[in-house]
């Protein structure tokens, strides 16, 4: 699809996987006006394809673009749009067991002026790619590095829209700690760094005594939908569960006294991914003894076979492709 003011969205249209021609003062170039989604396709056992939840990622697509000043998408004509893509490639989605069809829909600015203001004119795609199992021998814990030194987001910035910039301000960091053997950071809040925020590409998860906890919506953390659900789940089953300010000093202290059982982190790539190790403050701590925890485990099981249609989905989240 291609925006114009004046026009609107409009000429929606299925072409080839292909590069495209912008011009080179394309803002999107230059100011980083630009938004992304993330969502995958199911495959089920009799031949279905499932999407999930894919009215939470329009909803959240459509504020990340109101925070980049991009005019949104109308959600009926984002759904007839992925719906009308996914039944010309049907074929590419997976069928082994782990494997889905990874969707991701994105908004360029492509207005070639080089003035900072928002964009007249956008290009809507969706471009989608066959993704394996995540774990390839079953839920693995990674290991991960909280960040002290480098902030990706701060109050009233872009932290909560789904925009490029908060990625490419994470690489460095993303980097360093990958030459120090973790797998991914998890960011701290920018005023302080002292609260838990979400570590690179997902949301994360403190089981503390009885209770699970996880950090509060604050607009400066991503609105997952791996997060959500976790929630909904919990819930459902009879945890007790808080989202709120989680300061990294409470966490160790809960690591200290033994009161912290398992941690894990939500998203769309890993489902659920449980965190093994954690180095803060020149020191690691060991979850779990490393191994993946019990709660991570079930909320693995649980939401990979409700996504693939194995399980029954009480939430109302998977969404049949007809066509
Ligand atoms: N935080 C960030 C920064 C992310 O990029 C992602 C992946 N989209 C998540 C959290 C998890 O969000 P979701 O569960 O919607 O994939």
């Amino acid at each position: 699809l291609d925006y114009d003011k004046g026009q609107g969205w409009h000429d929606g249209r299925i072409v080839p996987y292909q590069p495209i021609m912008l011009d080179p003062a394309a803002k999107v170039f230059h100011y980083g006006q630009t938004i992304f989604e993330g969502l995958k396709a199911y495959l089920t056992a009799d031949g279905r394809v499932l999407l999930f939840r894919p009215r939470s990622n329009i909803k959240r697509m459509n504020l990340s673009n109101i925070r980049m000043s991009i005019p949104t998408l109308d959600e009926e004509l984002f759904l007839e749009a992925l719906r009308q893509l996914l039944v010309v490639e049907r074929d590419w989605v997976p069928s082994e067991e782990g494997t889905s069809l990874y969707v991701r829909p994105f908004v360029i600015a492509t207005q070639a002026t080089l003035g900072v203001s928002p964009s007249h004119q956008y290009k809507f795609m969706i471009i989608l790619s066959p993704v394996g199992a995540y774990y390839s021998e079953g839920v693995n814990p990674v290991s991960i590095y909280v960040e002290s030194g480098y902030v990706r987001a701060v109050p009233g910035g872009v932290g909560e829209a789904k925009t490029a910039g908060n990625y490419a301000a994470g690489l460095q960091a993303q980097e360093e700690a990958t030459a120090k053997g973790y797998s991914q950071v998890l960011w701290l809040d920018g005023v302080e760094r002292k609260y838990i925020e979400e570590v690179g590409s997902m949301n994360v998860f403190f089981v503390i005594g009885d209770k699970v906890v996880t950090p509060v919506l604050n607009g400066s953390i991503l609105h997952g939908i791996t997060r959500d659900s976790v929630l909904q789940m919990l819930k459902h089953w009879g945890y007790e569960v808080e989202e709120r300010q989680l300061s990294m000093q409470e966490v160790a202290d809960a690591h200290r006294s033994g009161e912290l059982k398992e941690a894990f982190g939500t998203g769309t790539a890993a489902v659920i991914s449980p965190i093994g190790e954690l180095y803060w403050q020149e020191k690691a701590m060991t979850l779990n003894g490393g191994r993946t925890g019990e709660l991570s485990q079930r909320l693995y099981d649980e939401l990979t076979g409700l996504q693939r249609g194995e399980k029954e989905d009480p939430f109302g989240w998977t969404v049949e492709l007809k066509g």
